[in-house]
């Protein structure tokens, strides 16, 4: 304890330093932690703060998705409401409807049906929802609820069911036991589901059934109709010939001027009811399915020539041009029916002329390519200027009986009857018929049929080729028509061609280039034969050739002799290139030409066959002028030896003779001519005009005819037409008369 007093003094003030340095050093830990601990109670404030917010923001959370449920079950229920609606009402549709519906379910189990599909199965209580497509099959065949006539019933039912389970099952059509018919149509849906509906199709049925039998009876009323129509015209035919043919041989007896009246009247009248009878027995023959095609080789641009001869008379009368436009490239002879042919054309010539009052009449042939080797389709169309039809018109003017009634078209006679035949003979042949037509500017009617060629055709072909002097033609027409037929001609032959509408331009046109003139004859102001003049006069040397339409009357004009060639208008096209191969001059040009063929040409043989002397006599006074060998048979017999060993370049025919008449010398003549191919022109000269019965004279092959009394310059225009090339023309020896 040495330490106390002093050291002690000195340990109680250590320990009191010590002490205080304690106490010190605690409050600074206290001072510390109180520090951490208000952190941490800061911390844990700021947490609690946040944790209280979130709360309350969940709460509201919590509140919202609350209401939102609610709001959703109750817009649940209204949709609910709805679908129930909705189905009440579909399902309400689906029972009223009279036809029969159900649904399947992808087990072909039926979910449900409605009154009228059920409804088939009354008092079968099986069929509900529920059944299986298989076991309402059963059903329906046990029950006898659909009629399956002879069939199995177990073929009948895996048909059904087979069907039934494709996947887009046809629709099928069943009788059930009382007659009604129904038709299936089941449609199966992705899920496998089938929508199944049955209507009930009877009343279209029977309705159809009662068409086909009216209609069936309708075509058997009109084949007995036609087959009626057909006998009767030829029962009416036959008699009505003796009548015609009776009164024309009265006519030929000694009656007073009264007495020919009368018989004529009666010939005439029975003439024009053989044309109505005629129309009327080729309609019905065709109706009833008749009528039979002849087909034969023959010359389409000949029989298209003839044709035009005939509508010559009728169509110069009313001053209409006729044309013919024949396509260059296209062949001449063809096999189909000719007489079917011509007859079709002369329905529409004939009444292209007859409904047109100025203007012209053009007949244009185009040939197509065909759809076989070895044919061609040929468009034949028949323009006039004419009356035209009105457009309302235009549609059925193929009917039958079909006559535009009104003031324009009373003045014209006819049965209505003739493009109804063409239409027919025209399908008949497997081609077409059409007509354009505008009200008073004319019409076009045009028909489409595709023929073989001929064998000779298809071996050869036509050879049209022009004379090597030929360079450059100077075409004179009035007619524009005409003009671009002739201009499409030449350039397709690849001769230079100028083309003038009058004389006068012809005359400004002409120079040295110019090989050849081709000038129309009737021309105002001018005429062909006075430029034919005026063009010699300039000094220019060129060949002239006129196309005249009256080829009599340029004989008689003075001026003839500046005129190298005459062709009757229209012509056929190897007219033309034989009159070209024969034109002085353009053989091989100017120089070389001979400078007349006159005395190295023989001269032209004409054969007439007359039995009455007196019309012998007239005969050879009026071709007395011309320069031709005129030999006369007496008989039909004679006229045939006389065509073997004469060879005439052309014969006139009477057409009644004792022995052998005309129509039988022009058939065997045709006979002979059968092996060799040449065709000599055979004019019939018939005693009276006997309009009904060309079809008759001309099927005989005679291809022109003519009606007593003759007139003499028909006679000699039908002589220089058939001037073979190598002949003398005949005109040349008129002074020797
Ligand atoms: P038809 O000439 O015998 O009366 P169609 O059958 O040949 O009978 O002609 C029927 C009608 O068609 C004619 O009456 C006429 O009204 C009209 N028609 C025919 N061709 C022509 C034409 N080229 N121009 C104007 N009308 C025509």
């Amino acid at each position: 304890m040495t330490g106390i007093g002093g050291g002690w003094g000195m340990s109680l003030a250590n320990k009191l330093a010590e002490e205080r340095r304690a106490r010190l050093a605690a409050e600074r830990l206290l001072e510390q932690k109180q520090a951490e601990l208000q952190a941490a109670n800061r911390k844990l404030g700021r947490h609690a703060r946040a944790l209280s917010e979130e709360i309350v923001e969940t709460r509201a959370e919590v509140q919202t998705v609350r209401d939102e449920n609610a709001r959703v079950k109750s817009d649940l229920n209204v949709a609910n409401e709805k679908v129930a609606i909705a189905e009440r009402r579909l399902w309400h549709s689906i029972q009223t409807i009279q036809d029969g519906f159900a649904f399947f379910d992808a087990e072909s189990r039926m979910i449900a049906a409605n009154h009228a599909w059920l409804g088939v199965f009354e008092g079968l209580e099986d069929v509900k929802p529920g059944i299986s497509y298989v076991e309402i099959l059963q059903c329906v065949t046990e029950e006898g609820v659909v009629d399956i006539g002879d069939a199995d019933p177990a073929a009948w039912r895996e048909k059904m069911l087979d069907r039934w389970q494709t996947v887009a099952p046809e629709p099928e059509i069943i009788r059930l036991w009382n007659g009604a018919y129904i038709k299936l149509i089941d449609q199966r849906g992705q899920t496998g589901d089938v929508v199944s509906l049955a209507l009930n199709i009877t009343d279209t049925i029977r309705y159809e059934e009662r068409l086909k039998e009216a209609r069936r009876k309708a075509e058997a009323a009109s084949r007995a109709k036609s087959s009626f129509l057909a006998n009767m015209s030829h029962e009416i035919r036959t008699p009505m010939n003796g009548v015609v043919g009776m009164a024309e041989l009265l006519t030929d007896t000694e009656l007073d001027e009264e007495q020919l009246l009368y018989a004529n009247t009666i010939k005439n009248s029975g003439e024009a009811l053989l044309v109505i009878i005629n129309d009327v027995l080729d309609y019905s023959k065709i109706e009833a399915e008749k009528l039979v095609l002849h087909e034969e080789p023959f010359d389409l641009e000949r029989c298209i020539h003839e044709l035009i001869m005939l509508m010559q008379v009728n169509a110069r009368d009313k001053g209409i041009d006729l044309l013919v436009d024949y396509d260059l490239f296209l062949p001449t002879r063809f096999v189909g029916d000719p007489g079917r042919l011509r007859q079709i054309m002369t329905n529409l010539l004939g009444n292209a002329v007859k409904f047109t009052e100025e203007g012209h009449v053009m007949v244009r042939v185009v040939g197509v390519e065909a759809e076989t080797e070895g044919a061609a389709r040929l468009h034949v169309t028949i323009e006039d200027s004419g009356i035209g039809i009105p457009a309302d018109k235009v549609g059925h003017i193929f009917g039958e009986f079909n006559q535009l009634d009104g003031e324009s078209n009373r003045k014209f006679e006819g049965t209505g009857l003739g493009l109804a035949i063409s239409e027919k003979l025209v399908r008949l042949m497997g081609g077409d018929i059409w007509v354009e037509s505008a009200e008073g500017q004319g019409s076009t009617f045009g028909f489409a049929v595709e023929l073989p060629l001929a064998e000779a055709e298809t071996e050869t072909g036509q050879d049209f080729s022009v004379p090597d002097g030929l360079r450059k033609v100077l075409i004179v027409e009035t007619n524009a028509l005409n003009r671009a037929i002739l201009e499409r001609l030449f350039t397709a032959l690849e001769v230079a061609v100028v083309c003038c509408d009058s004389g006068a331009r012809a005359l400004e046109a002409m120079d040295a280039e110019v090989s050849l003139v081709i000038t129309d004859h009737v021309m105002p102001e001018m005429d062909g034969i006075e430029l034919a003049e005026a063009l010699k006069e300039a000094g220019h040397a060129a060949p002239v050739l006129l196309l005249s339409g009256n080829i009599g009357s340029v004989d008689q004009d003075p001026g003839r002799r500046f005129v190298d060639a005459v062709l009757q208008k229209p012509f056929p096209r190897n007219a033309l290139f034989a009159a070209l191969a024969r034109m002085p001059g353009l053989r091989a040009g100017l120089a070389d030409a001979p400078p007349s063929h006159a005395a190295t040409q023989r001269v032209m043989r004409v054969l007439a066959a007359e039995d009455n002397k007196t019309n012998r006599l007239v005969f050879s006074k009026m071709v007395k002028a011309m320069d031709i060998d005129l030999k006369f048979a007496v008989n039909g017999e004679e006229a045939v030896a006389f065509y073997r060993s004469f060879r005439p370049d052309i014969v006139f025919m009477d057409i009644s003779m004792p022995e052998m008449d005309g129509k039988e010398a022009a058939r065997a003549i045709r006979q002979i001519e059968a092996e060799s191919g040449a065709h000599v022109p055979i004019v019939a000269m018939t005693a009276h005009a006997m309009e009904g019965d060309e079809d008759d004279i001309l099927s005989v092959g005679i291809d022109h005819y003519l009606s007593k009394p003759l007139s003499k310059q028909t006679l000699i225009e039908h002589v220089l037409a058939a001037c073979p090339a190598g002949v003398r023309p005949p005109r040349e020896g008129q002074s020797a008369a």
